[in-house]
């Protein structure tokens, strides 16, 4: 991208669907928008997404695990409640914290194989910027 290039989210970002980050022993947690979103777009009932998908403590509610991975992804296909997803699995991995953090934008980068690494950091960060400037922050990952 030189100066004048309007930014796309391609030049630093395109999910290359390796589901690392759906796997592990817990997953995010979702507020009541995503309660929500998820809830219309399974099209059932606040309870029975709750009993098929949920894992609430308390006041949190997360997705259930299954296999060491989100109960939603899938190996062929990947997320299988896209529409549905919470905010923080859209907003992944382009976190506004790594402008600030070079190490947390390392520690992302090594996680995830589709963040740009022939990019410096500077230069991802001019990017990242220029869309979070355009409002573009948040709608990124696949
Ligand atoms: S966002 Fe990154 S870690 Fe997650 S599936 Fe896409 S490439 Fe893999
Ligand atoms: S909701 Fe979709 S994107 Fe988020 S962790 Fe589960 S499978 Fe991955």
């Amino acid at each position: 991208m030189n100066e004048n290039t309007v930014p796309d989210v391609a030049d630093i970002f395109v999910c290359a669907r390796c589901g690392f980050c759906c796997h592990g022993e817990t997953t995010v947690s979702l507020d009541e928008r995503d309660q929500e979103r998820m809830i219309k777009a399974l099209g059932l009932t606040r309870e029975q997404t709750q009993a098929r998908y949920w894992r609430v403590t308390g006041s949190v509610v997360q997705m259930q695990v299954r296999d060491g991975h989100c109960i939603f992804f899938d190996d062929q296909v990947g997320c299988t409640v896209h529409e549905g997803r919470p905010w923080r699995c859209r907003q992944w991995p382009l976190h506004p914290s790594m402008l600030a953090d070079e190490d947390n934008y390392r520690t992302i980068t090594d996680s995830c194989p589709g963040l740009n690494k022939e990019l410096s950091y500077e230069q991802f960060c001019r990017i990242f910027q220029a869309l979070l400037d355009l409002g573009e922050g948040g709608k990124f990952s696949g």
